[in-house]
């Protein structure tokens, strides 16, 4: 790969890849509202609605009336920047096509003046015999959507027309070319022939000719194509190519409104949640030309480098090409800095607008440019797409300049961002082989042994390699072998495929459709271009963040970002890393601003004291079942045999100084923060063993005739406490009311732990968390008893403890009823992930792996709704709990303890249903304190 390419590669890798699969933010948010639509007087003087604006007239607050290219041209217009001619037709015009199905009546007419307007502008008329004029139609929607139609470039050429053009430009091969992409073009995106059939024509004529790209074709070979794609029009359409300037534009503007119901458009905005009624925009653009010789060209930048925010010449640049010959690699593209030595007066030209455009949008922009012999022409600019390590450099890049400040700065980057700078990456500096290239499903740098079964992955994983599983695509039967793997990478399927839905379910890395690699799970092999072989147990390494694939092991290397997390790495420092310094800024402006406090779901000292540095304000749930697992589950067992009151006495009395230990060295290294304990909570037979096994081990002894009591008495326990449904079985609150003395035992662990740490001269603050309550009759016995506990507790130790004593909102019922339970709870802590099985009625752990690839792909869920809280339903049921809760008592404490408090989208939501705080694994902290930090300065800016 030669110098010239690298910066090629950049672009297409941040266009095709990186951003494209970045977990941005929904195209959804972030938008302030556009001003209400204008209307204009008609010739009689009545208001009416006005369905065309000249460039002139729109600009870039107007996105919902002009979509995002026609408002951005329109802003360029107003700037004074060189933007070819034109106008824009509305979204409204869409709008009406699509309901009714036909143009508004006074479009035509609209549509008609400003086309007068512009030739008498131009000074030709469009597709004018001798001299044509020739327009663009561009698509253009509020959001950039995937699926709308192409733009078509050179409308005006008919057959009469080329001539036109041809003696006009002086340049016979120029005007075929333009003719025959008309055609082409035209063929493809209005009239719907398969566009691989001008491909094929294209090179057939490049191979007859001997002729490697096309621009060495001839005029002569060029009339030949063109006559042949008349041909293919005439076969597939039953109709000739429209000879009528006119009607192509009309045609072209229609298939533009068609296209937003195309199937892709529509899927993409049902994942989006972008709404169906937007409708379209369509940009009517009188053409500029790149393709007029080596004085000509077309090309793209960025205003500043997309990866690191550096300021600096970052783009692409095409001699003699059209559109997106640049981009489309057809030929080699040079860095935009050649171009000084090629133009000059075009390139200080375009890097003194680069430095307009940045001041007036405030932020990195993209942008098209044409040279047309020697006259540069500005033709799309938009507030361009970044890596995340550039996100958050450039938003303090920008305060530092006195372009935004603070608050609009935490709106320029993201937590999904901060999430991937936080994950361990392979070394840059790695020589390692590269071998394919696929989607960036779930985040992460995983290496191991290649497997091509679920089989092989669980057999060798036991035996301790690590392996990373391929196969073409997953389904259901490959979950135990996900995973036992590393990391996951499929051939086949896009981001909602099986693979990629429950990899990221699991927070395990995987690439998926990496489709140049073929995979053979048959022959336990898979091949790369080139020839190259993987076999069942070489070394490969994946990168969930990159989609990249490499062959052996590469190194990993820890995040910068987590390294300053841990302590490790400190902003201050001088050598500090940019990325570093900037996340630290960035952070410390959330925190400044943010309401929602944020804490840990952490069960042990270790988690609590990592979660305290990652910023924790508390422990928002500790599961105390951990607690009860390794060689205490032997107690477990013990406690649910006790035929009678005295066995299971003893055996909670042995379980009560383990557990007190536990929580001296919890309070102790969460002193003076908020420590939220949870009863136990899975059913009891998730200590026992395998049903199972143990069925076959009593089964063997017996026909031996050597059974053993203990395991006899095990397997009728086992089968008494079968559940089928044990999500909803006996456990939570139930079980504490059943198991006689195991609520109390453990609120007497938990205050005689406080009760030390308080005469150590500690600041405990723990509260005592009862689940699954679905009536305040449960709470109001368990309360009882427990308070009963803590007064004697107080008076053994002779000390005050102030524990509070709440309760957990995962069942609809208790969510239902909030307003009576809040009369016995001193906080509320949803428990959303169990809320979400119960609303929905789904097991997490049963349909995730089955259905959801299904509900994605046909847009019933943008995303798993375990993932980001489903606000209509799981999150309306929180609102309105929360409200009915405060209605009862005002200082009821509101916390999040599922997994949705560290999603981005979700914590906005709690932060405005007026949640007190979240609640997040330790790793998620800073993603929580930063999007809490958002959503309070979004106000405020
Ligand atoms: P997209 O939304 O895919 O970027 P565009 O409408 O920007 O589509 O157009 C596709 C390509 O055609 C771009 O390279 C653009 O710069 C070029 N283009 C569009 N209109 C014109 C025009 N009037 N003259 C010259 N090139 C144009
Ligand atoms: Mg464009
Ligand atoms: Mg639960």
């Amino acid at each position: 790969m030669g110098g010239y390419s690298r910066v090629t590669c950049r672009w297409t890798y941040l266009n095709a890849f990186d951003l494209g699969t970045l977990p941005a933010v929904r195209a959804t948010d972030h938008e302030e509202p556009s001003p209400v639509p204008v209307h204009a007087k008609n010739a009689s003087g009545a208001e009416q609605q006005k369905f065309v604006y000249d460039f002139s007239e729109g600009n870039k607050d107007l996105k919902d009336l002009l979509g995002g290219k026609g408002a951005n041209l329109a802003e360029m217009t107003n700037l004074g920047l060189p933007v070819p001619p034109g106008f824009t037709i509305t979204t409204e015009a869409c709008k009406v096509y699509l309901e009714s199905g036909s143009e508004p009546a006074p479009l035509r007419d609209e549509v008609s003046t400003h086309l007068a307007a512009l030739e008498e502008r131009m000074g030709k008329k469009l597709g004018q015999a001798d001299d044509p004029l020739l327009v663009s139609v561009r698509s253009g929607a509020k959001f950039s959507m995937p699926g709308m139609m192409d733009t078509v470039l050179n409308i005006g050429l008919s057959d009469e027309s080329v001539h036109g053009l041809a003696a006009q430009a002086g340049d016979e091969r120029f005007a075929w070319d333009s003719y025959r992409r008309l055609i082409q073009m035209f063929g493809k995106t209005v009239l719907g022939v398969d566009g691989d059939l001008f491909e094929e024509a294209l090179e057939e004529a490049k191979k007859v000719r001997g002729a490697a790209t096309d621009v060495d074709l001839c005029a002569d070979d060029l009339r030949q194509l063109v006559e042949q794609f008349k041909g293919i029009v005439a076969k597939q359409t039953g109709r000739d190519f429209p000879q009528d300037p006119r009607e192509q534009m009309d045609l072209a503007v229609r298939a533009v409104f068609d296209s937003w119901n195309g199937d892709r458009a529509k899927l993409y905005r049902r994942q989006e949640r972008i709404p169906h009624d937007l409708g379209t925009a369509v940009n009517v653009c009188s053409m500029v030309f790149g393709n007029l010789g080596p004085d000509s060209g077309t090309g793209v930048a960025f205003t500043r480098d997309p990866a690191s925010g550096q300021q600096g010449v970052y783009g692409d640049y095409l001699q003699n090409a059209q559109g997106e010959d640049v981009v489309a690699g057809i030929r080699n593209t040079v860095p935009l800095a050649e171009l000084e030595k090629l133009d000059k007066a075009s390139y200080d030209q375009l890097m003194q607008i680069m430095e307009t455009l940045e001041t007036h949008y405030k932020d990195l922009c993209d942008i098209e440019f044409t040279i047309e012999r020697g006259k540069l022409w500005m033709l799309q600019t938009r507030v361009g797409k970044r890596t995340a390590a550039a996100a958050f450099r450039i938003a303090t890049q920008l305060v530092d300049q006195g372009l935004i400040d603070e608050a609009e700065a935490l709106q320029r980057v993201n937590g999904a961002q901060l999430a991937q700078l936080m994950f361990p990456r392979f070394d840059v500096d790695a020589k390692a082989e590269q071998i394919g290239w696929g989607i960036a499903a779930s985040p992460g740098a995983a290496v191991g042994k290649a497997v091509f079964d679920s089989y092989t992955a669980i057999k060798w994983s036991r035996s301790g390699e690590k392996v990373i599983l391929i196969r073409r695509e997953t389904n259901p039967d490959d979950l135990d072998g996900m995973i036992a793997a590393e990391g996951i990478l499929t051939s086949r399927g896009g981001k909602t495929s099986h693979a990629a839905v429950v990899a990221r379910g699991m927070g395990k890395t995987c690439v998926c459709g990496a489709e140049e690699l073929e995979v053979d799970t048959k022959r336990r092999r898979m091949t790369a271009p080139g020839g190259l072989v993987i076999e069942e147990g070489d070394v490969v390494s994946i990168d969930g963040s990159s989609g990249k694939v490499y062959k052996g092991e590469v190194p990993v290397v820890p995040s910068p970002v987590v390294e300053y997390f841990e302590g490790r790495m400190h902003a201050g420092a001088e050598d500090a890393d940019e990325l570093v310094k900037a996340v630290h800024r960035i952070m410390a402006y959330a925190d400044r601003v943010r309401r929602l406090r944020v804490r840990a779901n952490a069960d042990n000292a270790e988690d609590a004291s990592r979660a305290r540095r990652f910023g924790a304000q508390g422990i928002g749930l500790c599961r105390t079942e951990h607690m009860f697992l390794g060689e205490r589950r032997e107690m477990v067992e013990r406690l649910i045999l006790a035929d009678t009151k005295e066995e299971r006495d003893k055996a909670l009395q042995g379980l009560l100084p383990l557990q007190k230990g536990d929580f001296v060295e919890l309070f102790e290294s969460m002193d003076g923060l908020p420590v939220t304990v949870r009863l136990l909570d899975p059913p009891l037979h998730e200590f026992l063993p395998d049903i199972t096994e143990l069925s076959v081990r009593v089964a063997l002894a017996e026909s031996r005739r050597d059974a053993n009591e203990n395991d006899l008495r095990l397997l009728q326990a086992v089968h008494r406490l079968h559940e089928q449904n044990p999500m909803l079985g006996l456990r939570g609150v139930r079980l504490g009311l059943v198991i006689p003395g195991l609520f109390t035992m453990q609120v007497r662990a938990i205050a005689e732990a406080a009760a030390e740490r308080k005469n150590a001269n500690g600041d405990p603050r723990a509260e005592i968390m009862i689940p699954l309550v679905g009536t305040v009759q449960e709470l109001e016995i368990v309360r009882e008893e427990a308070e009963q506990v803590i007064a004697e507790v107080e008076r053994e130790y002779g000390v005050e403890l102030k524990l509070s004593l709440g309760t957990m909102i995962e069942l609809p019922r208790a969510a239902l009823t909030a307003a009576q339970i809040a009369e016995s709870a001193d906080f509320f802590s949803f428990g959303t992930n169990d809320l979400t099985q119960t609303v929905w009625g789904f097991s997490r752990d049963d349909v995730e792996a089955s259905f959801f690839t299904a509900y994605l792909e046909k847009g019933i869920f943008g995303v798993s709704p375990f993932e980001t809280i489903d606000k209509d339903g799981v999150g309306s049921l929180v609102r309105d709990a929360a409200a009915a809760g405060r209605a009862t008592r005002p200082d009821l404490k509101l916390g999040v303890c599922g997994e949705h408090g560290g999603d981005p989208e979700s914590v906005h939501f709690f932060h405005e249903a007026g949640l007190d705080y979240v609640s997040c694994s330790p790793f998620r902290i800073p993603v929580a304190r930063l999007e809490a930090g958002r959503a309070a300065a979004r106000g405020t800016r």
